[in-house]
């Protein structure tokens, strides 16, 4: 008997593989030859294209940047990637699992600085060693499709979409205020500014602003449809990221409104943007941004000029993002100004507030701290009054009383305007529409939308990335590089120091080119694209990778998209995200898709913590993915990352749990390799047992016509999902007890992991099923006495088929073991019998009020919904409930329910 050699059987599967090609996944169009005609072979002529006809499943995991060590935190996202491949192979699917890099970007630049090499060479040197590492594990990419986003035969793409954008007007140049990293020594987009004011990757370096010269893409004239379309990811996309791209788009219905400057001659007017204009009575403050442009003009003169003015300087300097609004704390100053509200003429102080964007909507606010939790919480901090002016509806004199007294907090709902002069009854919506016609038509204000989305800024001082494909001539302008001369490449040989400005500036065989208009001296465009351009849409280019002629065939994409399961990190959740869903719309507009989001499903997967922090090289808590596997080996890595916490969770990083799933596979190895050794003899026994060579003959037979009907079923409806039992079920009737209770746990067992695997994603529940299964097995020693020996093989074949997509290599190495020399990547997920799969049935008491008013049967292990869903149903609890409202529940599994109502 041998021992579980991890090491060996890898290499040995991992071989095999790739010789085989099993991860190819098959052609989206297959030619055939069209039998009316006689052509010459090769030719076009007399070939039909069809669309593959079985079912496709594109799953992918976002494509890595390559640096730095790839250790057990990554490891964790590509297993669940490649569990999903694996059991959707098994299931009948076509599928596409490719793997790519996302190869320009700033790190390989500054590594390339310090280390005085090429950023292509170190880039080049990581993507070897991440591909060496993802080999190491089994992942069943089909390495044919394998892109580098640093090549020209992809950058070239990016310039091409570029150049479309330019024309469609979506693409343009403009004087910018943008945000600046001094660390970066480029522009940042706005998507890339985070914790209030510091840069995505230098989370200590605060951003600067700069005003440059930008190429900008016009995102905004998609924030309606991307907003629109979130609707179609409900239930695809996790809540959370829908909820942060609702958010960070920051659609506003509402209206404008001017409140003239009563105290400064020709100051003007200063217009807020409000949602409520129906609140308008109770403003008690005007608040603008410390960089609204009127500011100085209104302390000018003012009593105490040199103070406020420091204070401006200094809020200036500590300005709060976007994103931090709503936690930042709040600070403000009374500039001793006043505007006058429009409604009702009177004055109403100006402030200047930290938490009023200029960026967004008009850069001033109106504050009714009465209507709105901000605005309440400023009021409070700097004694504004509280003026109420919307009372909830059918409001009681008790609960206007209390109101009288001064509000907790503010009343943010709908309601009914009170203290509104003639406004006042109106409901809130009809107040809204009333007060906003009212506006536009004495001539201070207008209903307006508004979005929080800006244009994204594409342009970076920087080498390692797309160059921007246009040039400029004195006498034309700006001038787009013709597609013909695609790509720009990038200079071979930079002067790369890493400051100030592009170092494609620097270098005049590329900067100093003709104009493709006149032919005369002109100069190419320094800077390069954000690579998260480069992104946007490279999954397209896995369909079809080497394609000289187009980003990718039309009909490519339209076989295997939406992607079918995207998974990645929730810090993708607004830039690659919002970028991707953009593109994906430009090129539907464009004509090359028919589809208006790239991915149906995505995943956010929780992340690996080692002693209470996220995995990192920074944070020195790395382990390794090869030292996992040179420890314990892959599948033991694979198993664990999995088994360790649901994937949507994090996960705590344990030696001890490690060691745990090393055991279990080890388990499973001795006992397939105890009984498949004496199984090499099922067929003498069973030979004996059916008696007859006859006999044995007919089961032959049986099998024959059952793996006929089988192939058969899959030709005639390619759509279904293939799946069968390993081999033909033994018969239930046949069973003896013992084999009847083990073959029942092997079924029931199959059932659960099916519905985790494919609809749940409970893969540690799963995992666990199938320890219990190998428990079950082991106390159901000895085997050879206490099953026949067809009954021990399809136990042990079910054990192996299930382990297969989590723990290829030893399922594969079990399956031969068992007897099976065809490779189990040809082999379907197992079925359940149902007749054995079905679960025990309790009868749970059910209780209204702790009275005992009825009793429903469910499957054990039944959770307490679905019971409540049950026991509602049932009459004489029904009835207990009716015209009650369900205050609480209490459930034991398996045993009780109480309904607690009032
Ligand atoms: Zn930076
Ligand atoms: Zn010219």
């Amino acid at each position: 008997m041998a021992d579980y050699n991890p090491q060996a059987i890898e290499k040995k599967w991992q071989k095999r593989w790739e010789e085989k090609r099993v991860f190819e996944s098959e052609a989206e169009l297959t030619e055939t030859q069209d039998p009316g005609t006689h052509s010459v072979p090769g030719a076009p002529f007399g070939k039909t294209q069809e669309r593959q006809k079985r079912p496709k499943y594109y799953v992918l995991e976002m494509l890595p940047y390559p640096s730095g060590t790839l250790h057990m935190g990554h490891m964790r996202n590509y297993t669940i990637g490649d569990v999903v491949a694996r059991v959707k192979r098994m299931r009948g699917f076509n599928v596409l699992h490719p793997m790519g890099w996302d190869a320009f970007g700033l790190p390989a630049e500054n590594a390339a600085i310090q280390n005085r090499t090429h950023p292509r060479e170190w880039t080049n040197k990581n993507i070897a060693e991440f591909q060496r590492v993802l080999r190491r594990f089994g992942f069943s990419y089909d390495w044919r499709r394998e892109i580098s986003t640093c090549e020209p035969e992809y950058y070239r793409w990016n310039q091409w979409f570029f150049l479309r954008m330019l024309e469609r007007g979506l693409a343009y140049k403009k004087k910018s205020r943008v945000n600046w990293c001094p660390k970066c020594c480029t522009v940042l987009a706005n998507e890339q500014v985070v914790n209030g004011g510091f840069c995505w990757r230098h989370e200590d370096t605060r951003v600067e602003a700069r005003d440059i010269e930008q190429w900008f893409l016009r995102t905004t004239a998609y924030a309606e449809q991307l907003l629109e379309d979130l609707k179609e990811l409900e239930g695809g996309w996790p809540e959370r990221v829908i909820t942060m791209q609702r958010n960070w788009i920051g659609k506003s219905v509402g209206a404008r409104v001017q409140f003239a400057v009563a105290d400064v001659a020709g100051a003007g007017k200063i217009e807020v943007f409000t949602t409520r204009i129906d609140t308008i009575y109770g403003a008690s403050a005007i608040i603008l941004a410390p960089t609204h442009p009127l500011v100085g003009r209104l302390i000018a003169g003012a009593g105490n000029q040199a103070g406020l003015e420091a204070k401006l300087a200094e809020m200036k300097r500590s300005s709060v993002k976007m994103e931090d609004i709503a936690t930042a704390e709040k600070d403000g100053f009374f500039t001793g100004r006043n505007a006058v509200n429009p409604f009702n003429g009177e004055k109403v102080p100006i402030w200047v507030g930290n938490f009023v964007l200029l960026e967004y909507g008009t850069g001033a606010i109106m504050a009714v701290p009465a209507h709105d939790e901000r605005d309440f919480e400023f009021a409070k901090k700097f004694g504004l009054p509280i003026p109420v002016v919307v009372r909830k509806k059918d409001s009681t004199t008790e609960d206007t009383e209390s109101t009288e007294k001064g509000l907790n907090e503010a009343y943010t709902e709908y309601g009914v305007s009170v203290n509104s002069g003639a406004y006042s009854g109106l409901e809130t919506a009809a107040a809204i529409e009333k007060m906003a016609a009212d506006a536009e038509a004495g001539g201070f204000g207008k209903k307006e939308t508004i979005y929080r989305l800006r244009d994204w800024g594409i342009s970076r001082q920087r080498y390692w990335g797309t160059p921007i494909p246009v040039v400029y001539c004195e006498k034309d302008g700006m001038v787009p590089v013709p597609g013909k001369d695609l790509p720009v490449l990038l200079p071979a040989h930079p002067k790369l120091t890493g400051e100030g400005q592009s170092p494609l500036a620097t270098d005049p065989e590329f900067l100093n080119t003709k104009c493709p208009k006149c032919g005369g001296p002109a100069r190419r465009e320094t800077d390069t694209m954000d690579t998260f351009v480069d992104s946007s849409w490279y999954f397209y280019r896995y369909c079809d990778p080497k394609n000289d002629q187009a980003p990718f065939a039309s009909a490519k994409a339209d076989y295997w998209f939406p992607i079918d399961q995207y998974i990645g990190g929730i810090e993708h959740a607004i830039m690659h995200l919002m970028y991707s869903r953009f593109w994906c719309k430009v090129m539907r507009d464009m004509g090359l898709i028919a589809h208006d989001e790239p991915a149906a499903r995505l995943f956010t997967q929780g992340m690996v913590l080692k002693d209470g922090t996220a995995m990192s090289k920074s944070a020195g808590n790395v382990v390794g993915a090869l030292d996992m596997a040179e420890r314990y080996g892959a599948d033991t890595g694979r198993l664990y990352t999995l088994f360790a916490a649901p994937p949507e969770k994090d996960l705590e990083w344990s030696e001890e749990s490690i060691e745990g799933s090393w055991r279990f596979l080890n388990r499973v190895y001795r006992v397939v390799d105890k009984h498949a050794a004496d199984g090499r003899g099922i067929s003498d026994i069973s030979d004996q047992i059916s008696g007859s060579e006859e006999e044995s003959k007919d089961n032959a037979e049986a099998q024959r016509v059952a793996e006929e009907d089988k192939r058969k079923r899959t030709q005639d409806a390619p759509l279904q999902t293939k799946g069968g039992a390993p081999s033909a079920f033994v018969k239930v009737g046949e069973l003896r007890e013992k084999e009847k209770g083990l073959l029942r746990k092997a079924h029931q067992t199959v059932r659960r992991v099916t519905q985790d695997f494919e609809t749940r994603w409970h893969f540690n529940s799963a995992i666990a099923q199938m320890m219990e299964l190998t428990n079950a097995i082991y106390a159901a020693e000895p085997l050879e006495e206490n099953l026949r020996p067809e009954v021990r093989k399809e136990v042990l074949e079910l054990v192996t088929l299930m382990l297969a997509p989590m723990t290829p290599h030893l399922a594969e190495e079990l399956w031969e073991m068992l007897g099976h020399s065809d490779g189990l990547w040809n082999a379907s997920w197992p079925a359940f019998n149902p007749e054995l799969a079905k679960e025990e049935e309790v009868e749970i008491v059910v209780q209204v009020n702790g009275k005992v008013r009825g009793r429903v049967k469910a499957a054990a292990g039944t959770g307490q919904e679905d019971v409540l869903k049950l026991a509602q149903t049932e009459p004489g609890v029904a009835a207990h409930l009716a015209g009650k409202t369900v205050r609480k529940v209490i459930f034991v599994a398996d045993k009780l329910l109480n309904i607690v109502v009032g």
